[in-house]
């Protein structure tokens, strides 16, 4: 029987309500006892790291949970990380970067509802959770929800109250879960040893574009962080009004050090900066990088994890370029 450690941070499954809304409240073992059809399926152990509503999980958080899956690594064949829907996206693509050529399963998961609830999605997702991570083939870090294997670079919460809450965005899912069981669509294990991080920078800021933005507004980001996320509009460029401020803006931010990450608000089919005269003039500035196909929380995540590595702005852009659990093609 496979050997598996849960890591309880809070998030929906695990609240009550308070009278002043919902808020984390059961303890992992709690939880646990909620679906104890886990137990023949693989022997667990539980901790809880923290009870938080995913709103307030941040870089911190996911530090703790990779030096604690780091910690434990040797001692359990798999991980469940119970969390939040609100942020899970994030950090499902933070752990993807901190623990890089993972062959045990680390598995994100949560609900729409309550475990209390009798129509709580919680029971069946957590059992599925489990059943993957127990599963031979498992490996690396997925979100399991509403019966689907989501890569964590490739995870997005697209729906806020229903049950198939997170859809896998330009990448197929890895496996659904029939019955308790995993049918892969995609299966692979990765090459090389486990490699572990404990740092990511937290001087990253997204910037989202709107007809008319001023470009005062890079000043202020030009002295407080080191990596900036655009997102701009459609294929991917800047407006060249206001004397073209804004592209003033991003030079001088580039020749002060920082990092740029050209990304798009469409949700779907990435960015193609050269299609376009506002884009193109961007991949000339240097050190402009494309988040083509990325999602917005592997483009945030990945950033914050390279800037901490890269050690130059040069460095920073060989990290981030370089595909990590096909986050980016
Ligand atoms: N606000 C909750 C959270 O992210 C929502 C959920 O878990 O579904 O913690």
């Amino acid at each position: 029987m496979k050997h598996i450690l849960m890591i309880a941070t809070g998030g929906t499954i695990a609240s009550k309500n308070t009278g002043a809304g919902l808020k984390p409240a059961l303890t992992s073992r709690e939880l646990l006892d909620c679906v104890p059809e886990i137990e023949s399926i693989c022997s667990v152990e539980a901790v809880q790291l923290f009870n938080l509503d995913s709103t307030n999980i941040r870089r911190e958080h996911w530090l703790a949970i990779a030096q604690r899956i780091e910690a434990e690594y040797g001692n359990y064949d798999g991980f469940v990380v119970t969390h939040g829907t609100d942020t899970m996206a994030y950090t499902a693509a933070a752990l993807s970067y901190l623990i890089q050529n993972n062959k045990k399963p680390v598995v994100l998961t949560g609900s729409q509802k309550s475990v209390y609830l009798r129509d709580t999605d919680a029971r069946k997702n957590l059992y599925d959770a489990f059943a993957y991570c127990a599963d031979d083939r498992a490996n690396g870090v997925h979100i399991v929800f509403d019966g689907n294997v989501i890569m964590g670079t490739r995870a997005k919460k697209t729906r806020t109250h229903s049950y198939n809450a997170f859809s896998s965005v330009d990448f197929p899912e890895i496996a659904i879960m029939r019955e308790g069981k995993p049918f892969y669509y995609i299966d692979e294990a990765p090459e090389g040893d486990v490699r572990f991080y404990r740092a990511m920078s937290d001087r990253v800021f997204v910037l989202k574009l709107i007809p008319g933005l001023r470009p005062e507004i890079f000043d202020y980001l030009s002295e407080h962080c080191d990596g900036v996320v655009l997102e701009t509009f459609g294929s991917g460029g800047l407006p060249d009004y206001d004397d073209d401020g804004l592209f003033r803006r991003l030079k001088g931010f580039l020749a002060g050090g920082g990092s740029v990450v050209i990304t798009t608000q469409v949700e779907r089919e990435g960015s193609a900066l050269s299609r376009y005269a506002v884009g193109r003039r961007l991949l000339d500035c240097g050190n402009v990088l494309e988040a083509r196909s990325m999602t917005l929380e592997a483009c945030v995540t990945k950033l914050m994890w390279a800037l901490a590595y890269g050690g130059s702005p040069e460095g920073t852009a060989r990290l981030f370029s370089a595909p990590v659990g096909h986050d980016i093609f």
